[in-house]
């Protein structure tokens, strides 16, 4: 057989596999847990989040009816106890965890979580805890809707400062905040806006968030008062509520103290992040062990780093990544983004899609 034929019976055979169905993947290759991912539930997006791809209430009642249906849920200590043995039943029940914790984990997820009797695990980004300051990305979404507004001269004063010339393909899927690609929402925004703007935007949305310096001095410069937000809108969940998610049943995770991606840092500063967010959340719960969620990606950190690490610091629980449904050590917990971030626009097809990664096929224990 040609090269040519092979590879065309491959993309062929790829392209199928692409379209399985759920149904099938979960009996050629099940999965003793399927994480989803999901970071907010609202009914309209807020100005800190206007470029993340959230789901209103409906919306996530109905990724729960499918996954009720066809999955079936387990909750934090299950998946524990599943970790712990070396033949876990593999009948791909869900655990759900959301990340970074905006309010709404209180005020909407959870009573809906609660009247279908689902558990769930909330990871706290613990430097906003009691909104003691507003995350950069959602600075950076602020600035994103001024810039729209501003006159083009100060915006072309701006772009010259920073020394914006280019901007990456605008139409694509590039990767917004690191992990997530913009909304055709907000592409059509974006795209409605003078050409001359999007530099700045592109600025805005791929690097600013790594800028803490530079976005603060455009915040002022644009007259996005962070502090006035952040006392209006109290975008993160108070200790308060988090008492009561953890007396509610919910497992209160840890996602680092900044949200940083951690492989840019030294393992110190790494270390840090890790073990001090997971001692916040402790110290609020008294939860034993607290999970940890890498902002991101932890898919660059050293395995034996990471296992060491639960050795010296038994608070400590499961790590959760966000690389599908790859198998990973057993006490890394890959998860896929229920969120609308591709054009997949139904968790079937979502989840045939992370089922379709020849990563998803291969299995880490018997
Ligand atoms: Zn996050």
């Amino acid at each position: 057989m040609s090269n040519r034929v092979r590879s065309a019976i491959r993309a062929l055979a790829s392209d199928s596999l692409q379209a399985a169905p759920t149904a099938l993947w979960r009996r050629l290759a099940p999965k003793s847990c399927v994480s989803v991912c999901y970071h907010l539930v609202a009914q309209a997006r807020p100005s800190h989040l206007k470029h993340y791809a959230v789901l209103d209430p409906v919306a996530f009642e109905a990724d729960l009816d499918y996954l009720d249906r066809h999955n079936g849920f387990i909750d934090y200590a299950a998946l524990v106890e599943r970790r712990s043995i070396t033949s876990p039943p593999r009948d791909n029940r869900v655990l759900l965890t959301f990340d970074d914790g905006f309010s709404e984990c209180a005020t909407i997820i959870a009573p809906i979580l609660k009247r279908r009797a689902v558990s769930g695990v909330f990871f706290l980004i613990t430097d906003l805890i009691d909104n003691q300051a507003l995350f950069r990305e959602n600075k950076a979404a602020l600035c994103i809707d001024r810039v729209l507004t501003t006159p083009m001269d100060v915006v072309a004063a701006i772009t010259a400062e920073l020394g914006l010339t280019t901007v990456r393909a605008q139409a694509s899927s590039q990767p917004l905040f690191g992990h997530i690609s913009k909304s055709a929402l907000e592409l059509a925004a974006l795209e409605a806006s003078d050409p001359r703007r999007w530099p700045l935007l592109d600025w805005l949305l791929t690097e600013a968030s790594n800028r803490t310096e530079a976005l603060d001095a455009l915040c002022e410069r644009l007259g996005v008062q962070p502090d006035a937000y952040l006392a209006a809108a109290k975008p993160y969940l108070t200790r308060e509520q988090i008492l009561e998610l953890h007396a509610n049943g919910f497992t209160i995770g840890a996602h680092s103290c900044t949200h940083r991606q951690l492989s840019d840092l030294s393992p110190e500063e790494a270390e840090r992040e890790i073990v001090e967010s997971c001692r916040a959340v402790q110290a609020i719960t008294g939860q034993e062990k607290v999970p940890f969620a890498f902002p991101y990606f932890g898919g660059w950190l050293d395995r034996r780093w990471l296992a060491a690490l639960r050795d010296r610091y038994p608070v400590i629980g499961l790590f959760f990544d966000t690389d599908g449904l790859r198998e990973d050590e057993p006490f890394i917990v890959q998860r896929v983004f229920g969120e609308r971030f591709t054009r997949d626009s139904t968790l079937e097809l979502i989840l045939r899609r992370a089922w379709g990664r020849p990563a998803a096929w291969k299995r880490r224990v018997s």
